[in-house]
């Protein structure tokens, strides 16, 4: 795409009242715009990234069996209070219609799937199911202070499993957790599963996976050895401690964010709905359920927090808008020429490229292209052209190198 035709355009400052380094950034950048605290609309450079990433999800989530749907978020009022959710999730948002009718708006979709699965499934030959989307949310946070990674509307995958017995559930559990920990890092991100119960591994499954930024909210301890972390809240150990899992490492404390976590639901809303099956010798039975959420705004708020630098946000190719950001220095018809071509040529080869063909200084199109992170810049100038061809440098590197034009293609499929 054209930078000239972006119909955004990046800032020098970031609005006074945003304090996270997220919001900052992506507002500064023009990939979000913010309506009121907790909310956020995409513009277009931001949509890229988030579809990036919901794509990143979808792969792995269809790879064990997943199968994708979209409900409806807004809800009727009644599986709402059929579950107890009405009165004791604070976060729900109520709505009050003109006609007195009540409705409730997405915060986690349990009294809707529930009911849905149910009617398709008889007997445990239909077991088990796993059914996820990729939609809104929304929850009334009291404070929505970390830019996109709290908000009142925000998107979420969230996939819902249904089992025949619990020694299914764990199987399928395990599967879950492992394709969590890949996609993460997928998108370049470290994240470590929590143990619910702390020092003690015995109690119903849960787990949160956490990666460590300073702009988390929650605090954990993790072990210099094992994959072990716990959440301090729940955590029967503390810092400086030998891990209780491996007896090895020492358990450090530091700050995370909490981008996903899964649960087993047991029989909760299997009950509450009246949903059963027919076993293998005719009885009937409630499907034990388990629930997976991931943060898909968050993660992205994340990832800057986690890999930007004091120029700005630095994407990891996987989740970037544009891999190339091609920047057209100076105003002779030589370069002009040359930047066009390159263009043409990359657009061909379908690598997806932002090419910076405006009238604006060079300072101003370095600063943008630090700003905006996409993974390899490629200047054309006077200079590189004089030097044998274009400068290619990588976001995360601070130097470049000069490479003839006609190879600089060749060189970025080989390093993808
Ligand atoms: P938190 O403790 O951060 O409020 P939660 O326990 O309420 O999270 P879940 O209900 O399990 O979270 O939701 C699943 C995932 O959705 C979370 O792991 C997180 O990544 C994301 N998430 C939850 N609340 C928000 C929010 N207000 N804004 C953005 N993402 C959120
Ligand atoms: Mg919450």
């Amino acid at each position: 795409m054209r930078q000239s035709q972006l119909f955004t355009k990046t800032k020098r400052e970031a609005p006074k009242d945003e304090v996270s380094k997220n919001a900052k950034l992506l507002i500064r950048g023009g990939f979000v715009h913010k309506e009121m605290a907790g909310v956020y609309s995409y513009l277009p450079l931001g949509i890229r990234v988030l579809r990036k990433i919901e794509q990143i999800i979808r792969e792995e989530m269809n790879a064990i069996g997943g199968q994708e749907l979209t409900m409806a978020t807004l809800h009727p009022s009644e599986p709402w209070k059929q579950t107890g959710a009405w009165d004791s999730v604070d976060v729900l948002f109520k709505i009050q219609s003109r006609t007195e009718k009540e409705y409730a708006l997405g915060q986690s979709e349990e009294e809707i799937v529930t009911p849905i699965v149910k009617e398709y499934v008889d007997s445990y030959k239909d077991l088990p199911v796993a059914v996820y989307q990729i939609g809104q949310k929304y929850r009334d946070e009291l404070r929505a202070k970390s830019g996109i990674m709290r908000g009142r509307e925000f998107l979420m995958k969230d996939m819902y499993s249904f089992h025949e017995t619990q020694e299914d559930f764990d199987r399928f559990y395990q599967i879950a957790k492992e394709a969590y920990l890949k996609l993460y890092s997928r998108m370049g991100l470290v994240a470590k599963a929590t143990e619910a119960s702390g020092g003690n591994f015995t109690t119903k499954l849960s787990y949160e996976f956490m990666v460590l930024t300073d702009a988390g909210e929650d605090d954990i301890l993790y072990c210099s050895d094992c994959t072990h972390c716990a959440n301090v809240e729940v955590s029967k150990q503390k810092e400086g401690d030998t891990c209780g899992k491996c007896n090895k490492g020492v358990l450090a404390l530091a700050k995370a964010s909490e981008v996903g976590n899964i649960f087993d639901l047991g029989q909760k809303y299997s009950k509450d709905f009246d949903f059963t099956f027919k076993t293998n010798d005719g009885t009937e039975k409630q499907p034990i359920m388990g629930c997976y959420g991931i943060g898909l705004t968050r993660l992205m708020g994340v990832i800057v927090e986690a890999l930007s630098d004091d120029k700005g946000i630095v994407w990891p190719e996987s989740v970037a808008p544009f891999k190339v950001h091609l920047l057209s220095l100076g105003s002779t018809d030589e370069v002009k020429k040359s930047a066009e071509k390159l263009y043409g040529e990359l657009l061909e080869k379908r690598i997806e490229v932002l090419f910076d063909d405006r009238e604006a200084s060079n300072g101003e199109k370095f600063a943008d292209a630090d700003l905006l992170g996409m993974p390899y810049r490629i200047v054309v100038s006077e200079r590189s052209l004089q030097n044998g061809g274009c400068e290619l440098k990588k976001r995360t590197e601070e130097k470049g190198e000069v490479v003839g034009v006609e190879n600089v293609i060749d060189l970025l499929v080989t390093r993808a």
